[in-house]
């Protein structure tokens, strides 16, 4: 059985802190089963993996790299396939192919990917048709079916999440490295979006711009094999303890612990409490951690939180992931990036443009409006660039499939009446791989400003 550190609370200390938004399980013992199961199988990812990317994150921190983290808002075991785990990777390499091209720095990619199966709610309860039933918490706790059964919190979920976990990663590892990654395949996709998207015309120059530097760098015989593999890391918000922490492990390099369900994981802006369990917990691990900053942070918590979870400033340790709404980013965010910024440490600034700005449509769709996230998007910009901060990166919920999630986009142009055509989230509504590819071209506008 591997060690864990005395370091690291143990789960009962945890939970001795009244962790929020955690699963209520009736029957313990079975927990205690899966979680012994599961400290048992090997780690997901390997210490020495998170060290690098904690190093690339210290690049985004210097503003010297950015991030492109994206992915399902709540992966689910049944959508888990080949096929979608592969549209989700080619949007994403297709972003990065055009942010990095823009920013002309290192663009680090992170998926919300082979672990994103636990989600935070507002309401312990959902109502139908006069039935109340516990709510949907991801398939890490219960099913989406909307029966009692489904519902129910079940400890061998745990050890589905590890297999489903295991599986997509084995695939992702496979296809950064066996050729889908080569980077004249992934930019002649982004042509076939600009030819066809009906925003070419915008477009159309810096396609071309690419084309002529990848023909240039082969004409200068620039080792082809640098084209054909890139890193890719996996992240997910670290939320139900009990996986998590049955998933961390001492690495036996350093002796310390790493949380080897994934590489990079955050805290969600529900579960940030400073003494709460979540911050406790991430405050040991050595991976690089995230947090997310909502509106109703203060300049004085967020310092209380960089304080417990980095206090030797150290550079790629932090990425602070805001998400303000597009309507309060540029009053909410400048004092928090004073704030940190005025402790002298090196944190990595990203914008999460969806979370802010969900509403509900009058046919009764959980939605975003494409318009509000570039928005966002841009107040983000804004405020980096009246404070001299790097704008260190995006986090977005999308797919590489053409659902019908988030209203608006200039391709799709999505009005709320298409929204029932291909609604198929298990949580919050996504962007689709036109309105994905869109948005990295507005980014890359305000990158090459
Ligand atoms: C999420 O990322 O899906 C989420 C719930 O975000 P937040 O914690 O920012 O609300
Ligand atoms: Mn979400």
């Amino acid at each position: 059985m591997t060690r864990v550190s005395t370091q690291i609370p143990t789960l009962e200390q945890l939970h001795a802190l009244n962790p929020v938004q955690q699963p209520t399980y009736a029957d313990t013992d079975l927990l205690n089963r899966v979680t012994a199961e599961l400290r048992k199988r090997p780690p997901l990812v390997f210490a020495g993996e998170c060290d690098e990317l904690r190093g690339k994150l210290a690049d985004v921190a210097a503003g010297r790299a950015f991030i492109l983290q994206g992915g399902d808002c709540a992966e689910t075991f049944d959508t888990g396939t080949a096929i979608d785990i592969r549209g989700k990777l080619r949007v994403l390499l297709s972003m990065a192919v055009v942010l990095t091209y823009a920013a002309q720095v290192p663009v680090v990619k992170l998926g919300r990917l082979a672990g994103q199966y636990a989600k935070p709610r507002s309401n312990d309860t959902e109502t139908r048709g006069g039935v109340v039933l516990p709510a949907y918490r991801g398939d890490a706790v219960n099913g989406l079916d909307f029966t009692e059964q489904s519902r129910r919190h079940d400890p061998n979920r745990l050890m589905e999440v590890y297999n489903h976990s295991a599986a997509t990663l084995n695939l992702i590892r496979a296809f950064v490295t066996g050729g889908f990654a080569d980077l004249r395949a992934v930019h002649s996709w982004n042509q076939d979006f600009v030819r066809n998207s009906g925003v070419e015309v915008r477009y159309e120059s810096m396609a071309d711009e690419i084309e002529r530097a990848l023909a240039f760098m082969v004409a200068c015989g620039v080792d082809k094999e640098a084209f054909r593999t890139v890193d890719f890391y996996s992240s997910h918000e670290a939320l139900v303890l009990p996986y998590e922490h049955a998933m961390t492990r001492i690495d036996s390099r350093t002796d310390t612990p790493y949380n080897t369900s994934a590489h990079m994981v955050w805290i969600g802006e529900r579960t940030r409490q400073v003494d709460g369990a979540h911050v406790q917990f991430a405050r040991h691990l050595r991976n690089p951690i995230g947090v997310k900053i909502g509106p109703s942070m203060t300049g004085d918590e967020v310092v209380a939180l960089a304080d417990a979870l980095d206090p030797q400033h150290e550079p790629g340790r932090l990425t602070l992931i805001s998400r303000m709404g597009a309507g309060k980013v540029r009053t909410a965010l400048p004092p928090l990036v004073r704030a940190v910024e005025a402790t002298g440490r090196s944190v990595a600034w990203v914008c999460d443009p969806m979370h802010g700005n969900t509403f509900e449509t009058a046919n009764g769709y959980k939605t975003r409006a494409f318009s509000q996230v570039v928005d966002e998007m841009n107040g983000f910009f804004d405020v980096h660039e009246e404070l001299g901060t790097w704008p260190g990166g995006v986090h977005m919920e999308l797919t590489g499939d053409d659902v019908t999630e988030c209203v608006g986009g200039v391709a799709d142009a999505l009005a709320e009446a298409d929204l029932p055509n291909r609604y198929e989230t298990a949580c919050d509504p996504r962007l689709n791989r036109n309105q994905s590819l869109e948005l990295a071209f507005l980014i890359a506008e305000r990158l090459t400003d």
